[in-house]
């Protein structure tokens, strides 16, 4: 039997040759700095296990409504007032398996076929197929570099046809660690409340902003609050990536749609994990802060140690745990693309690291500094010798 249409149109990651590489030569025991990685290096917190452990032994282990326990959509609506400003009430808050989760069922809720959803390259690579998957578009406009991969009102505006449905925004930014600037921000919403498109505020790495404090777009007023979508998780925040839980906010109707996919699919995210996080936020953003500390030295140094190599040029990401620098100079002769050039750095440097063309940007790499500063340290500076080997 074929497979469906519909599957077909997904592209398989890039980035898995690179990864399964990687574990190739782990296995032979090369000794390998890895880069890749898409979640913090921290441990959950212990009291956010404890909890899990205590529901457990509780009992907390059958079907719980599906849009997550009363008690967590209650305690998320809480921090989203308190620590992002925004008015929620409980029913407009849903518990999900994952912000990616989350994501995938805003675009079923909202797309028809050849409706367009505008996804600011370079992105994060499941947005665009996800899209594809609920037969949507995604049209893609080019951030700069000369801006800081910043997104401006100017470049939504230009993106906008009669078939638009939605702006996917995502600051603190996978993969370039750009954040919005408030005022950015608001002429954003007013072209969004203008042209009547729904924004997708994809917020997961909402604590990791290094620079201003992060505003969430639906803080803005009340009128951005009814267009908008905030995504958000205990994935990267709390270092809880394998506990998969998330959250939307939105108006009810919404969160009423996305509840039906929810009791019609997975009934309801896992039971004894979501007393987990309940714990979490009781914490009011400790464990989050004592992360960004770490994050910020990492980020200093590995900004510096990448510009320090000959044609790397590194923007100063504001967020998030990435670092995205240009590359360019060192695609020539049979490094044909950065795949290419990843796959040398593998091979030579011993460094794992994500081509930018896996996020619509050709030129560039993706290096996470959520890994120990030792390995931040070796891993550039193997990097810089094998690069200046190209000369
Ligand atoms: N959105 C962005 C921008 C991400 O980088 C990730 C994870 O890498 C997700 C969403 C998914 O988060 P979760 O693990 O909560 O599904």
């Amino acid at each position: 039997m074929e497979l469906s249409q519909r599957i077909q149109k997904i592209k398989p990651s890039q980035t898995l040759a690179i990864t399964a590489k990687a574990n190739e030569l782990k296995a032979k025991g090369v000794n390998i700095i890895s880069f890749g990685a898409g979640e913090p290096d921290f441990d959950t917190p212990d009291f956010v296990k404890e909890a899990a452990i205590k529901a457990l032994k509780e009992g907390k282990t059958k079907y719980t409504a599906a849009a997550g326990i009363p008690e967590l959509r209650k305690a998320i609506a809480e921090k989203l007032k308190n620590r992002n400003n925004i008015e929620y009430t409980s029913s407009e808050v849903i518990v999900v398996p994952g912000a990616k989760m989350g994501l995938y069922e805003i675009f079923a809720i909202l797309l028809n076929p050849g409706d367009e959803v505008i996804v600011p390259a370079p992105y994060w690579v499941s947005y665009t197929e996800q899209i594809a998957l609920n037969d949507g578009e995604s049209i893609a406009p080019e951030l700069s570099e000369e801006n800081g991969f910043v997104l401006t009102a100017e470049i939504v505006e230009a993106s906008i046809t009669p078939k638009t449905k939605a702006l996917v925004l995502n600051t603190p930014s996978n993969p370039t660690g750009a954040v919005i600037p408030k005022k950015e921000l608001e002429r954003i919403a007013e072209v969004c409340l203008k042209h009547k498109i729904m924004i997708i505020s994809d917020e997961c790495y909402e604590e990791f902003s290094y620079g201003e404090p992060h505003v969430s777009i639906a803080s803005l007023s009340k009128e951005v609050r009814e267009i908008t979508f905030t995504v958000g998780a205990f994935s990267k925040s709390y270092s809880m990536t394998g506990w998969r839980l998330g959250w939307v906010a939105a108006p009810e109707k919404y969160i009423k749609a996305i509840t039906n996919i929810q009791s019609q699919t997975i009934s309801n995210p896992t039971t004894f994990a979501q007393y987990g996080a309940l714990e979490a936020l009781k914490d009011n953003g400790q464990f989050p802060a004592m992360m960004r500390n770490e994050f910020i030295k990492r980020r200093d140094y590995v900004v510096d140690a990448l510009n320090s190599i000959k044609g790397v040029k590194c923007v100063k990401p504001e967020g998030a745990f990435y670092a995205f620098p240009n590359v360019s100079y060192y695609i020539k002769g049979n490094i044909k693309n950065d795949l290419d050039l990843t796959e040398y750095l593998l091979e030579n440097a011993r460094v794992a690291v994500v081509p930018g063309s896996a996020f619509g940007k050709e030129g560039y790499i993706r290096l996470s500094y959520a890994t120990s500063m030792d390995n931040i340290v070796e891993g550039v500076r193997r990097i810089k010798e094998a690069l200046e080997k190209l000369e």
